[in-house]
């Protein structure tokens, strides 16, 4: 079968088998792109309208006890300074979303450890001083005992990337002593303690090839995740990944589109990512398909030291502009902004 054979079974029958995959992956034009966008554009408009969920992101502190080759705050990276804003601070942020509409809050930062109760009082601060916000986590692989305390605090979502899910692969991304089973077992209980949870992996990032990806998409059809963050990987000038190039644009966008049309009704950002490697990069990722922008709340001088990668985009303006700016871009091809919590859920618009 073509690729675009292939792209019309996977919308009919929502998965491929590996070997389909493979050559998907492997051998799609920009044409077939195209016509993958287009469908997965159609697809997110059938369940959303074209509407764009809004969250803000507060990047609360880099400290990190991994070691992840590509990322530019692994624990090794000694040239980072290091920061972990206070709760005071936190809900600073969050309020100025909050004034500026935003009702998601997503709190992300490097592996801390031990935060879970620290964590589980400020996510109980945000839902009593934010009446009806959703929280959303990043925190990284905790134990199961940590990721219910925090889910019974009112956490409501938790982004959690694979990053791969070939094995192969995965040690060649980490040091030893990290584990993707360890990574896939929480994403299951995260699931399993009802969390709307957040999987995903970084186009282009060293070592990835269409069969890698074919297993990723394999293993996104099994959990059957409510979001999937997909970005660009780009070099961090402090990393072992240095001098590997970084993912493409147009990868990035068809596997977007391919996770529309596979999980129909997943939240599905158009990555910051996405936004670095190319201008107007994000309003293509809406039309491919993704129908979440996350705008940065972290103060700017902080946003500093949260570098993950090089050239990250970073907000040059206060936040109000920032998002009268994006909702103008998203106005130009036709979609705007939705300021509503912007859960996964059963019913479609
Ligand atoms: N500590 C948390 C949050 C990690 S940062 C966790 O482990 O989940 C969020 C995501 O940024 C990572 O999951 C990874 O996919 C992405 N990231 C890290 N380094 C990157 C790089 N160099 N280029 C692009 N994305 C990167």
């Amino acid at each position: 079968m073509d690729c675009r054979g292939l792209i019309e079974k996977l919308d009919a029958e929502k998965q491929l088998g590996f070997a389909e995959w493979v050559t998907l992956l492997s051998s799609y034009t920009p044409a077939d792109r195209l016509f993958a966008a287009e469908k997965a554009a159609l697809i997110a408009q059938k369940h959303y309208g074209r509407k764009v969920f809004i969250r803000g992101i507060v990047e609360f502190s880099n400290v990190c006890s991994n070691d992840c080759f590509y990322c530019g705050i692994r624990k090794s990276n000694t040239l980072v300074q290091r920061y972990n804003m206070s709760d005071d601070l936190i809900v600073e942020c969050c309020r100025t979303g909050w004034q500026n509409n935003i009702k998601t809050f997503v709190l992300q930062s490097g592996e801390v450890g031990c935060c879970a109760d620290r964590l589980g009082n400020l996510v109980r601060r945000l839902k009593r001083d934010f009446p009806g916000c959703a929280v959303t986590l990043s925190l990284g692989e905790l134990s199961m005992t940590e990721y219910k305390l925090l889910r019974e605090a009112g956490a409501d979502r938790y982004l959690l990337r694979h990053e791969t899910s070939d094995e192969e692969h995965y040690r060649k991304m980490h040091p030893e002593y990290m584990s993707l089973s360890n990574r896939m077992e929480c994403l299951r209980n995260l699931k399993s303690l009802g969390y709307q949870t957040g999987c995903g992996i970084m186009t282009g990032s060293p070592f990835q090839t269409p069969q890698t990806l074919a297993k990723d998409m394999l293993f996104m059809h099994g959990l059957q995740p409510e979001m999937v963050g997909i970005g660009p990987f780009i070099p961090h000038k402090d990393t072992l990944f240095a001098s590997y190039p970084a993912g493409s644009v147009e990868q990035t966008l068809m596997l977007l589109s391919l996770t529309r049309i596979m999980l129909e009704k997943v939240l599905l950002p158009a990555t910051t990512a996405l936004g670095s490697l190319k201008s107007g990069g994000r309003v293509l990722g809406i039309q491919a398909g993704a129908n979440v922008i996350m705008p940065n709340l972290t103060p700017k001088d902080v946003q500093n030291n949260y570098l993950l990668y090089n050239n990250k985009l970073s907000a040059d303006k206060p936040l109000a502009e920032a998002v009268k700016a994006l909702s103008e871009e998203l106005n130009t091809i036709g979609y705007a902004f939705e300021f509503s919590r912007g859960d996964w859920s059963e019913k479609t618009c």
